[in-house]
């Protein structure tokens, strides 16, 4: 359970040079976060388009997160131009520790990318919208930063969007809006960069997307 796993005490404790050693950019710490990363398709899709920003999966399975370990070892290995620098994995329950690893307003984008079925099932589900929850959420994203929800379980896609539309630190944010703005590469590998989301495509399955973005308040 949680309690065996190390938490960092706080986001300082923190060691990202470990996770990115040969990252030249001056960033300091992740921007971006994809929550139950799975086999880190999310990542390894961003990873060559933004590559002055640092990423961040995290994964609760023991040999998930291992797996993703390996294949960016592999890749950063394999790149011949300094590639996959950007991105890193660790294992963690976000559900629980998502402030242990993000200082607030640090993040730019979280990913909720297909999460579990088991979400469907209304403790579950509660407990990924949690006012608690949301409220973290709203802590490590900074102003103007978006959350990227999608799912292939309309039901899941309604209880989310209703969740956070009801949350006064976001508001909702249209697809169309966010191309505008250049978000549409990042688009791109939410709906067709992940495993998950392969899979959906492959079976014919739909696909729900819903942004949000973390809007501004008084002079904060
Ligand atoms: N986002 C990936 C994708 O689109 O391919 C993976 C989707 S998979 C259906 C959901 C993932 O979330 C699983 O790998 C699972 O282990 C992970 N997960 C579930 N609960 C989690 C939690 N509390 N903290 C971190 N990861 C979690």
């Amino acid at each position: 359970s949680d309690h065996v796993l190390g938490y960092p005490a706080r986001p300082e404790d923190v060691d990202w040079a470990e996770h990115f050693p040969n990252h030249s950019s001056n960033a300091k710490a992740p921007e971006f976060a994809d929550v139950g990363c799975g086999f880190g398709g999310l990542l390894v899709a961003l990873a060559p388009l933004f590559p002055e920003s640092l990423m961040l999966g995290l994964e609760i399975r023991v040999q998930v997160s291992q797996y993703v370990r390996d294949r960016i070892a592999a890749l950063r290995a394999s790149a011949t131009d300094g590639s996959f620098q950007n991105i890193s994995v660790t294992r963690a329950n976000c559900m629980k520790f998502l402030p242990n690893y993000f200082a607030k307003h640090s993040l730019s984008s979280i990913f909720f990318l297909f999460p579990d079925p088991h979400f469907k099932l209304r403790k579950h589900k509660a407990r990924i919208v949690s006012p608690t929850l949301l409220a973290e959420y709203a802590y490590v994203l900074r102003p103007g930063g978006v959350v990227y929800t999608i799912t292939d379980v309309e039901d899941l896609h309604l209880w989310m969007k209703s969740h956070l539309e009801a949350f006064p630190l976001f508001e909702i944010v249209e697809e169309t809006t966010l191309r505008a703005e250049g978000k549409g590469v990042i688009l791109d590998a939410v709906y067709n960069g992940t495993e998950e989301g392969k899979k959906v495509e492959r079976n014919g399955g739909s696909k729900y997307l819903a942004c949000f973005r973390r809007i501004h308040v008084g002079r904060g």
